[in-house]
């Protein structure tokens, strides 16, 4: 029996065909360098190419090759959580399989992994993208900062490796809007980045053209912000302020200058004033709830356990922690 830890690679297909070998040739060549066990689970986000053929055919080759074929295209992030729940490895890499994230980078995930850290994330220090994607990358990064309640970092992907532990938290979120590296964020644990230069893709082109990266981008901004309905609130008292201004204004001239008032003019505008500030101070109060609603909806745990310290139970030692997990009964 092994004592070696095993470590799950979790690779979302679509339209894929021309990169799958050298992919994990590549994997296959990284990972024959270090200590370790490994998984490839590939999921088929249902490609209309020739993806699945080549998964099949290479399953069958390697023993270490796991194959996952969703019923349609459910979306990038919707194929990793897949990829994630059916991962039986001490700790998870997920990486895009285009070849944009190197592979040789995850073995520095894994030495991190090692140290004692949980989640190890791979931040990019250079990107070979177009001019557009870099520009709008940025600007949304930029906005998710302002707006969310968690601390995203910027400049990452969905390159990361996870500890089993915190890929047993993230299986508890069970909401259908993804936004999977928001989640990791908020989940904690012990995090740390590490920069690498992402490559250009090697073959074929990008499956996030303009309307899913719109998509993904709202999904992220809403699913952990309430920062939009908050907004109204704040509209609706700036309003009402200068309604009460509007309407001591027209109360002023009816007292000092009647002359210049037309008949019915007073009450008309400080209905008009009232109305709207009223209308808008309510709908924020509307918001709050639903921002309230939204996010007892989302069923979200409450909290995470990172470690419990009882008398009489020695903890694991970090370094070996894949070791001594798999001990483990
Ligand atoms: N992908 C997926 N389902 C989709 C779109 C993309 O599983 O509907 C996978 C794709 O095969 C790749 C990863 O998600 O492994 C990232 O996609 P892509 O490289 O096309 O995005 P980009 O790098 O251009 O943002
Ligand atoms: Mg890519």
């Amino acid at each position: 029996m092994t004592s070696r830890p095993l470590i799950s690679y979790v690779l979302p297909i679509y339209r894929e065909e021309g990169n799958i070998d050298l992919l994990h040739e590549r994997i296959s060549a990284a990972v024959a360098t270090i200590d370790v066990d490994v998984e490839l689970i590939f999921v088929n986000d249902g490609s209309p190419d020739g993806s699945l053929d080549r998964l099949i055919e290479l399953s069958r080759r390697d023993h270490r090759v796991t194959v996952i074929d969703l019923a349609r295209n459910f979306g990038h992030q919707v194929a990793v959580s897949a990829g994630i729940d059916h991962a039986r490895g001490d700790a998870i890499v997920i990486m895009d399989a285009d070849l944009q994230d190197p592979p040789e980078v995850s073995l520095e995930l894994i030495r991190e992994w090692q140290d004692g850290w949980d989640v190890v994330y791979a931040q990019r220090r250079t990107r070979k993208d177009g001019a557009f994607k870099r520009l709008s990358a940025s600007a949304f990064y930029r906005v998710l900062g302002v707006m969310s309640s968690v601390d995203i970092p910027r400049n990452t992907g969905d390159f990361r490796l996870i500890d089993r532990a915190v890929a047993d938290q993230l299986r508890r979120y069970g909401e259908h809007a993804r936004f999977l590296r928001g989640i990791i964020s908020e989940i904690g644990f012990k995090q740390k980045a590490v920069l690498f230069d992402r490559d250009a893709r090697h073959s074929g082109t990008t499956g996030y053209p303009l309307r899913k990266m719109i998509k993904f981008a709202v999904d992220g901004i809403t699913s952990f912000s309430a920062k939009p309905l908050q907004l109204i609130s704040r509209a609706g008292l700036v309003m009402s302020f200068l309604a009460l201004l509007g309407i001591l204004y027209v109360m002023g001239v009816r007292i000092f200058a009647p002359e210049r008032v037309v008949e019915g003019w007073t009450f008309i505008v400080t209905a008009v004033f009232l109305v709207g500030g009223l209308q808008l101070l309510l709908m924020g109060i509307i918001g709050t709830y639903v921002g309230r609603i939204y996010d007892e909806v989302k069923g979200r745990p409450l909290y995470g356990v990172q470690e419990v310290f009882r008398e009489g139970e020695p903890r694991l030692g970090r370094t070996a922690r894949g070791e001594a997990r798999r001990r483990d009964p």
